[in-house]
């Protein structure tokens, strides 16, 4: 028999958690929580490998899961959330989450993070890889070299930078502020057009349509994600 994955869907909206647990259960074993204490009960007793995670909880607010997984470990966490609360995605983020989903969400797209969230956490746990490719484009992290196909792409290395960071993390929404944080250091968390600068002539260099990009996507007022799935275009 075929052992499943483990999904903890963490929903006290009846309606939600049924329509969760029928898209994700042909893949999945989902497990279904209706509240922050009966979650923390089955994460230790189930160990999912994935959390699916709502935020307005009766006992209390998602936001407190995220920190308590995080403190135990590295387990993937998306947040399906009822309205796009940009403030709120940002400090989901920070705290830790890896993705989310805002309701209402189509089924389709849940399953794809779902998938590339996945994806991700097997790439992070397997020996570290000296290139990395995505689509066409392809990095070799000690050369730093970066090639498009079979052509070489000359970076600042400052857009070297920004362009190894995202791509080492596909498809994960990376926020303003971390990635400020990262390339420019702390202090710099604010300094937008330094950001906006470099990702316009990061995607001049990589995209070959800029005002469609296929690898840097602007999820708005939040970041950016690096996309490395065709399935989501
Ligand atoms: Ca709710």
């Amino acid at each position: 028999m075929e052992i499943k994955e483990i999904i903890l869907v963490i929903e006290d909206d009846k309606a939600i958690a049924k329509i969760l647990t029928a898209a994700l259960e042909d893949s999945y074993k989902v497990i279904v929580s209706k509240s922050l204490e009966d979650a923390y009960r089955k994460f230790t007793s189930f160990n999912p490998s994935l959390i699916l995670l709502d935020l307005g909880l009766p006992d209390g607010d998602g936001k407190e899961f995220i920190k308590r997984v995080r403190e135990l470990g590295d387990k993937p966490i998306i947040v399906v959330s009822a309205r796009f609360d940009e403030k709120e995605i940002v400090n989901c983020l920070d705290l830790g989450a890896d993705d989310y989903v805002t309701k209402p969400f189509s089924i389709k797209q849940l399953q794809a993070r779902i998938r590339s969230t996945y994806r991700r956490y097997e790439r992070h746990m397997s020996p570290l890889d000296n290139r990395v490719v995505c689509q066409e484009l392809s990095v070799d992290l000690v050369s730093r070299v970066v090639m498009k196909n079979e052509t070489l792409i000359k970076l600042t290395p400052t857009e070297y930078n920004l362009l190894k960071f995202m791509i080492v993390r596909p498809n994960k929404v990376l926020t303003h502020q971390v990635i400020l944080k990262e390339i420019w250091g702390v202090g710099y968390q604010n300094e937008m057009q330094y950001l906006r600068t470099y990702i316009n002539s990061l995607r001049k260099k990589i995209e070959t349509d800029t005002t469609r990009p296929k690898y840097i996507i602007t999820e708005s007022s939040i970041g950016y994600r690096f996309c490395c799935n065709e399935e989501e275009h």
